[in-house]
């Protein structure tokens, strides 16, 4: 996406504007691979080759946000990393933990 485009986007979520921007890896001045922050509601939208994802909670994949989340763990906040909505790794861990115990209890 360009940066420019910073300017008209805001949450889907809360309208909350603008939005913070990290950029990890850029062509020409393009950011091919980054993610938009919302300081309000603490959500994270992931930007895909080119792409910022801004979905609502109920079309967003679960799945390919939390591996977006530990692709770039490294580079993003803890705060994200552990506390971003609407899920993170902490909470990925705790689901994973019941899940066990439910298995081990059955
Ligand atoms: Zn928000």
């Amino acid at each position: 996406m360009q940066r420019k485009l910073l300017d008209i986007l805001a949450c889907p979520i809360d309208k909350n504007y603008p939005l913070e921007l990290m950029e990890f890896n850029l062509r020409d001045e393009t950011i091919v691979d980054g993610v938009l922050l919302c300081a309000k509601c603490k959500r994270f939208y992931p930007i895909i080759d080119e792409i910022p994802v801004m979905l609502p909670d109920g079309l967003r994949n679960r799945k390919e946000d939390l591996e977006f989340l530990n692709r770039w763990r490294s580079r993003l906040p803890k705060s994200v990393v552990e506390e971003g909505k609407p899920w993170n790794l902490r909470d990925d861990f705790l689901t994973q933990g019941k899940l066990k115990t439910t298995s081990s209890d059955s």
